[in-house]
Formats: structure tokens, sequence, C-alpha cells
């Protein structure tokens, strides 16, 4: 683990598409966070699977992120002593930590497909993420394989690896509901295997899954102040259980507030409507936004970064979705 002399925050996006408000709000919040407590300002761009993103997505990100005036201390652009700041870049860091969790028994290999997964699932509806997965594969007991660049072919498909989540719970001696803080949404109670179950944790083509990757990074890079969108409340007890397996730092999290449609609906990148970039080629001004977005956060309705920083207050930081006016 890299020395370093303080924590951070981090705003994490994936380059998918044009970043829309909702996004825009989440990078501000986090940046002030930073900005207002003295911590290191990071960009980091979740590209894990870069041949799944369009051309140029992570430029016209950054490029929207500059011209809502936010710039990082660290990132792809700015470099730093944590980087590389694209997980593209960073497999072997996963690699290791995959390699770690196997050594503790409680990773499996999975050779189902995704329809077996679904037909097979105790709850179809548990999750926008899928289905809560039956343990098809899980083995009687915890197993550490022996090389997990090696694992057999079955029905001639290779496996992913999924994380069993009793044994991990019960390698860290959690009975009950698995509980964490939110500086944001509050206290947390989530039975694990029953809302999620053993989950993926590298994919069938070998590519780490988010929920290691972000935790491993966050700990690398000393994120310990982690301000996201509410969406991934529900990834907090994934990534907080790699996390005390592995031993690595846990960051404090504040889960806030998405921003909604007028009609109430979540917004989506493919909302184009209210991307940065449409507002940015109307001729918006970017205080503006700025101002809006601090407004709907409970902050003073103000572009001036510097007044934002003097007003903000990790505390005031609320989940609560905000509707956009129609
Ligand atoms: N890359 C994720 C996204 O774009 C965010 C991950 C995170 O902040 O932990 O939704």
């Amino acid at each position: 683990m890299p020395a370093l002399e303080r924590g951070a925050t981090r705003f994490a996006p994936t380059p998918t598409g044009r970043l829309h408000l909702g996004n825009a709000r989440t990078a501000l919040l986090s940046w002030l966070a930073a900005a207002a407590t003295g911590r290191r300002n990071v960009l980091r761009v979740e590209d894990l699977d870069p041949a799944a993103m369009p051309e140029g997505c992570m430029a016209e990100q950054l490029a929207d992120l500059a011209w809502l005036g936010l710039t990082w201390d660290e990132g792809p652009a700015e470099g730093g002593p944590v980087g590389p700041y694209r997980q593209s870049e960073r497999s072997a860091l996963y690699a290791e930590a995959l390699q770690a969790l196997n050594a503790l028994g409680v990773l499996y290999p999975c050779w189902c497909s995704r329809r077996e997964v679904r037909e097979a699932s105790r709850a179809p509806h548990a999750s926008d993420e899928g289905p809560v997965y039956a343990g098809t594969c899980r083995p009687s007991a915890p197993t550490v394989w022996p090389d997990l660049t090696a694992l057999p072919r079955r029905r001639g498909r290779v496996p992913a690896l999924r994380l069993d989540v009793a044994a991990a719970l019960a390698r860290l001696g959690v009975a009950g509901p698995f509980r964490f803080g939110d500086l944001a949404a509050g206290p947390q109670a989530v039975d694990l295997a029953a809302a999620m179950g053993d989950f993926v944790v590298r994919r069938t083509d070998g590519i780490a899954a988010y929920q290691v990757a972000c935790s491993v990074d966050d700990a690398y890079m000393g994120c310990d102040l982690v301000v996201r969108g509410a969406d991934l409340l529900a990834s907090a007890a994934r990534q907080l259980l790699i996390l005390r397996l592995l031993g690595l730092p846990e960051p404090a999290y504040a889960h806030v507030g998405l921003v909604l449609a007028p009609d109430g609906t979540r917004l989506a990148k493919r909302d184009g409507a209210i991307a940065l970039a449409t507002l940015r080629e109307a001729g918006e001004d970017p205080g503006a936004v700025r101002a809006r977005l601090a407004a709907s956060a409970g902050l003073p309705a103000t572009g001036d970064l510097a007044a934002l920083v003097a007003a903000f207050r990790v505390e005031g930081l609320s989940a609560d979705s905000v509707r956009l006016p129609a």
C-alpha cells in the first residue's frame, strides 16, 4: 500500500456515454467534499472493459468535467502517485486481490450461463443487477483453487468466479445482517446472502468485476471518503465485504441522492437533453449549472466554487433524490 499524506475523494465515471446532470451533481459534491476537508481530489476512469466503451468517450467526459470547472489533483491526464488512474491499466492489481481472496477459500468457479442463473434463481426480482444466484456451482466446502488462470472448462465453457458470501461472512465472524454506516443514507443492515447472493468477482472473459476493481482502487488510491450516487448503496456492502476480507482500509461512504427527470423517472445517459454536452452546446453558463446543482443539494445557489467550499458540510449530504424542474 502506498503511503499517502492525505486522504482523498474520487469521482469514478464509466465511459459509456456523455455525463448528465446527475453525474455532474455527484462529481460536484465529491469535489467539494475533498476541497472542504483537505483531501485529494481524484478522477478515476472505470473503463474495466474498454472494448465495450465507445471510442473517445473518456475524452468527452473529461472535457465535460473541465467545462463544469472541476479540476483534479490526480487523474489520467494529471498523473499522480497512485496511478494509473484508468482501471483498464490496473488489471494486475485486481488479479492479485483475486488470488488473495482465493487463498481464503471464498471463491469458486461458476459455469452457469446467464439463462441458467435466471432460471435457478429463488428471487428473480431481487435487485436491478439481476437475479440472486442459487448457488448451483458452489462447492460443499471452502476450496482454494490451485491456479485461477487455469480453471477447467465445463460443457465447453470458461467459468466466471463468484464470491461465496456465506463462507466470507463466516470467515469474518459476521452472523446476521451485514452492518455499515453511510454519512448520507444513515445506518444500513443488509442480509447479503438473501439480497445479493454469491456475486461475480471475475467475468468469464477474465476481467475483474466492478465490485473488486472499485474496492481495491479506493483502498490503494487512499480514497477514505466516497461520495457517489445512491444507486450504488447496494454495492457498498459487497465492497466492504471484499475490503474486510483483504484487510484493506474501508472508506466512509456518502451515497447522495439521484437526479430524477421531471416525471420522477431516473435520468439515463441516453437523455440527451440534460447531458452536460447539450447544455454546453446550447451556450449555458457552467457557473449557472454549478449554482443549480449546488442549490439542489441545500448549498447556496452560487457557481462560485470558493463560496461553495466554504459552505459545504459532509454532514449536510443527503441521500434523498432531487427532481429536475419540468
Ligand atoms: N463507475 C461507476 C458509474 O459510473 C461509479 C462507481 C463508483 O462511484 O463507485 O456509475
